[in-house]
């Protein structure tokens, strides 16, 4: 009686999710092993998902799910988690690297000619902060390269300001 068959084939199909079994109305399929699965009887379809094969397979499936997951919450680019906190920090660092301080100013303009030096926004005015932003979203790798050239040990905001540009 392939029609009674066919829908304990398709109560198995949705028991135990269209990821795991599906069927063509004639047998049970499982999409895990690609197998064939006996579906006689309840306990024999319960019995296939114990199997070391089914479950070493499911789980194998299942990781690059979570890899996917992980990646899209944690990207690999630090650039793009600028946060807020780091981002102000950096700000005031390197506004104290080149305050009062002309010869470090003209190695920056020295070694990234063409690029303004950093902004020193007024952190509360929203439009300045948002200058500031763009800024070190066009101009971020030749401020850390300048930076990179600055002796840590010569003032306390450059070392603080490297240590930042490398978290970023
Ligand atoms: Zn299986």
């Amino acid at each position: 009686m392939p029609k009674i068959n066919a829908n304990i084939f398709n109560k198995y199909v949705k028991q135990f999710g269209e990821d795991t079994f599906a069927t063509d109305g004639t047998m049970l399929y499982c999409k895990i092993c690609e197998v064939k699965v006996s579906a006689d009887k309840k306990f024999t379809v319960i019995q296939h998902i114990k199997t070391n094969k089914h479950k070493r397979l499911l789980a194998r499936r299942n990781k690059p799910a979570e890899n996917k997951q992980q990646f899209i919450s944690q990207p690999s680019n630090k650039k793009y988690v600028f946060s807020h906190d780091l981002f102000d920090k950096l700000v005031a660092k390197e506004k104290q690297v080149f305050l009062k301080a002309p010869s470090r100013v003209l190695f920056f303009e020295t070694e990234a000619p063409g690029v303004p030096l950093p902004p020193e926004p007024v952190l509360t005015r929203w439009g300045s902060w948002i200058e500031a932003t763009y800024y070190y979203c066009q101009y971020f790798k030749q401020v850390r390269d300048v930076m990179q050239h600055f002796d840590s040990n010569d003032a306390v905001s450059i070392k603080e300001s490297q240590t930042l540009l490398n978290e970023i």
